[in-house]
């Protein structure tokens, strides 16, 4: 006897073999029961046919409920009008557990309802779509870097000091040392790993204090950030455009059955693979935003709404780069071209994502950098390590912060961010 996952059961058509799982949803339809099994690779529908099994089996069969946990024998067979697709005739069947009376039916429920029960919720054949695309996303960016010759560097959570700027930090006592906050982005540190590897990458949790309660917005959340010397503004954005293409080129190939669940029409990913990414400078975005209607004053931020604007006709993501210095933060390279300008840029995705990347050529001239600081009124002794890496072989280097949880939102078509990651943690939210 032969244990197989769903994923695999095509390679034992006529064959016995043996599936364990839990009950998704079944029909009974006299002397037959169709039971849908999911096993975590995949859904799979068993018959029982009365004639065929012990009156033990069809009397378990009878009394199995949803979700209960479950080890099939039987022989696979191919469906009878659907291509690749497989069914297993049951000869035998085995409870691990009749599960208690399931509280997520196959109905509608409200959102609240389904985050309280978020560890059982992630069973439900749309969660575990969402969740393989996620991990579809993570192999991708990370064979990409290493595809380019970045090496992964992680970067601490705990540290000193506030990279984004001090207001959304949250804050835990450490000891001795007073207070430690959480980390908003690794990128200070993987700017000092640059030196000794050349181009690097963290990937992992970060955590923003801000009470942003919009389907974008996490406290917690994942990023991808990476860092390259010898890299410009302009290398900058084609690094992160083969990125995202890489992405998303991956999630087609690999996602299928995933997006056919979610039922996310995918021919808007075929294009952005093919076509190249739009820039526009900041300047012509807020022309463009006023020429749209939009009300936005220069030197503002792009709200939602206008991100919405400068994506909406366009069949790829949009780069906007080249925003006033002002309201960047300290590390972002003045443009030598215009000083009032910063060399960085946001990736807006389309379909409605919204930013999925910012990035920037980072400021290598110390004296640039020490003014930054004071301007910003930031504490100077904070940043002496930082500055540090400007004394000791300053290099041009850019490096960009890409959402997980964003990309994942994009590419799943979901409405709401708090589906892309296993347990979110939003403003309202800490539980389960
Ligand atoms: P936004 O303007 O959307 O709040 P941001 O400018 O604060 O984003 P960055 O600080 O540049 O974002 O962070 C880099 C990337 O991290 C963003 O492009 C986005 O993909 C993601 N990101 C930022 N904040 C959040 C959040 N609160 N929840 C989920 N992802 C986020
Ligand atoms: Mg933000």
């Amino acid at each position: 006897m032969t244990n197989t996952r769903i994923t695999h059961i095509g390679s034992h058509v006529d064959k016995e073999v043996a599936i364990s799982g839990w009950l998704y949803n079944s029909r009974s339809s006299g002397s037959i029961a169709f039971l849908e099994i999911r096993d975590g690779s995949g859904f799979l529908q068993a018959i029982v046919n009365k004639a065929d099994v012990s009156e033990d089996v069809w009397n378990d069969t009878q009394k199995l409920t949803q979700e209960s946990s479950l080890r099939l024998t039987g022989i696979v067979s191919k469906h009878p009008k659907k291509e690749n697709v497989f069914e297993l005739q049951v000869k035998d069947l085995q409870v691990y557990q009749f599960a208690s009376e399931y509280p997520i039916a196959h109905k509608e429920h409200g959102p609240e309802f389904l985050m309280d029960h978020r560890h059982l919720w992630l069973r439900s054949k749309r969660q575990w779509a969402i969740l393989r695309i996620r991990d579809v996303v993570e192999s991708a960016v990370n064979e990409y870097l290493h595809q380019e010759g970045f090496v992964r560097t992680d970067s601490p959570v705990f540290t000193p000091n506030a990279c984004e700027g001090t207001t959304t930090l949250f804050a835990v006592p450490y000891f001795d040392l007073g207070e430690a906050y959480l980390s908003q982005s690794g990128q200070l540190y993987i700017e000092a790993a640059i030196s000794s590897v050349g181009r690097c990458y963290d990937f992992g949790p970060v955590f923003r204090a801000e009470k942003s309660k919009t389907k974008r917005h996490l406290t917690e959340f994942w990023m991808m950030d990476a860092e390259a010397a010898f890299v410009e503004h302009e290398e900058n954005m084609q690094i992160q455009e083969g990125l995202i293409k890489h992405i998303v080129k991956r999630c087609l190939e690999q996602c299928q059955e995933e997006f056919a669940i979610l039922e996310r029409n995918i021919e808007p990913l075929q294009k952005v693979v093919e076509l190249p990414f739009t820039k526009l400078t900041y300047d012509e975005a807020i022309k463009k935003l006023h020429e749209e209607g939009s009300d936005i004053k220069y030197g503002e931020d792009l709200g939602n709404d206008d991100e919405g604007l400068l994506t909406q006709h366009s069949p790829v993501p949009v780069f906007i780069h080249k925003w006033p210095k002002s309201i960047k933060p300290f590390y972002v390279k003045r443009d030598p071209e215009n000083e009032d300008l910063a060399l960085n840029v946001d990736l807006i995705g389309i379909e409605g994502s919204g930013e999925i990347i910012g990035g920037a050529q980072r400021e290598d001239n110390i004296q640039y950098l020490e003014e930054r600081i004071k301007e910003e009124g930031l504490n100077e002794a904070d940043y002496t390590w930082y500055l540090d890496l400007r004394r000791y072989g300053s290099v041009p280097h850019s490096g960009f912060g890409l959402g997980l949880e964003r990309m994942v939102r994009w590419m799943s078509g979901v409405e709401h961010i708090r589906e892309c990651i296993p347990f979110p943690r939003t403003v309202n939210r800490l539980k389960p």
